[in-house]
């Protein structure tokens, strides 16, 4: 069952071409969507203990890593056809649909001959568009429903273009993963940084795209593991993926952050769960109350930074006809102590308010330097 790689097709990809999806695999009305499993199929005894008690739990989807991309060769590498068989006995048996990583085509034909359900594409792989789109090509005609990974670094178009290059060849059922992002920062409470920003920022751009968090992952740690899961679900997140083995601390690879089936069942109790719309009319109505009344702050907000930059041109024009620059050192450091002192008495965060300032420092400046640019050129005239 050789493998086509100067055209990335599968052979007798028609074989395993499924009907296509009219509905999502991935849904999330009453709870969020669950997948579990080990980080990485070990023996068949370890993935069949896991499965056995998952399946008594609200998990939707089985995951394990049968081909493992680990940063430094010599670590285990996972079991690779082998751990296939084992899931398909996770399948028959406990009625658990499976989850595999890919990061080549013939992964990807391996999954499909041994009947996995979902395929993921790992954070390694996201960072890189030619490799996304040989997997996309190898998966061209089989709509399977497919969990894109972020990539290991916080770039939202790399994430979005790898999700599109799976759309544009036809597969329609696609979740994004957020498992965080790689730093150097030794001293960071998480082994990746979840930076909400970036999966917040793909959402917006893709509202249709099922969102699910990965907090093994970012945490690196399950002691940690809860409360990034209750932040994603407090940030309106509809699914979790959680790393799960019977014995962690014997675990062959991510052993620090995976959890025991009961643990993972006490994560699931205690999760408090979140809706994006309310159901009852009275709280649904006084949030419409206090959206419209942002909106007018919002508009005051808006008129008040039209009303600075105004002045903030008038100034300019005065520094041209004076001769000055456009920054001045001093004025910019006492108004950053100033706006901070004021803002912290209407109990406003320093580190935003700075933030918020730098930006609109910048902006005036920018407006400052082409006031000064455009009367340079008229005496060049
Ligand atoms: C995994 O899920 O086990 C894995 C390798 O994840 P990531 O691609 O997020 O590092
Ligand atoms: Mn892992």
């Amino acid at each position: 069952m050789g493998l086509d790689i100067s055209t990335c097709q599968p052979a007798n990809v028609s074989t395993y071409t499924l009907p296509l999806h009219t509905m999502s695999f991935f849904t999330a009305e009453d709870a969020p969507f669950i997948i579990a499993g080990p980080c990485s199929a070990e023996t068949r005894e370890q993935v069949l203990e896991t499965a056995e008690a998952l399946s008594k739990m609200q998990v939707k989807l089985f995951r394990s890593g049968v081909w493992k991309p680990r940063t430094r060769p010599g670590s285990f590498e996972g079991k690779g056809i082998e751990a296939l068989e084992w899931l398909k006995d996770v399948k028959e048996t406990y009625g658990l649909p499976t989850t595999i990583e890919v990061a080549e085509p013939a992964h990807i034909e391996q999954a499909l001959k041994y009947g996995i359900d979902v395929l993921w594409v790992g954070a390694r792989t996201t960072v890189n568009p030619f490799q996304v789109q040989r997997l996309a090509d190898a998966l061209k005609g089989v709509n399977i429903p497919l969990m894109v990974k972020n990539p290991v670094n916080p770039d939202v178009d790399l994430w979005q273009g790898a999700i599109e290059r799976f759309e544009r060849i036809g597969v329609t059922d696609i979740a994004a993963i957020h498992r965080g992002f790689s730093s150097y920062d030794t001293v960071s409470a998480y082994r990746n940084q979840p930076n909400w920003p970036i999966p917040i920022e793909l959402k917006r751009r893709k509202p249709e795209l099922f969102m699910i968090c990965d907090p093994s992952h970012i945490t690196g740690n399950r002691d940690k593991v809860a409360e990034v899961a209750q932040r994603a679900i407090d940030l309106g997140f509809s699914g979790l993926i959680i790393e799960t083995h019977p014995r962690p601390d014997e675990a062959l690879s991510d052993a620090a952050q995976q959890l025991t089936p009961d643990a993972l069942q006490q994560l699931l109790s205690s999760l408090v769960l979140r809706r994006q719309y309310t159901g009852d009319m009275s709280k649904a109505m006084e949030l419409e109350y206090l959206r419209q009344l942002m909106d007018g702050v919002d508009a005051e907000i808006i008129d008040l930074l039209a009303r600075r930059m105004e002045l903030s041109e008038r100034m300019g024009a005065v520094k041209k006809i004076s001769n000055m620059t456009a920054y001045q050192p001093d004025r910019w450091r006492e108004m950053l102590a100033s706006r901070s002192a004021q803002a912290g008495i209407k109990m406003l965060s320093e580190e935003f308010i700075m933030a918020l300032y730098e930006r609109i420092h910048e902006e005036s400046i920018r407006k400052q330097l082409e006031i000064l640019q455009a009367m340079n050129k008229e005496i060049e005239k």
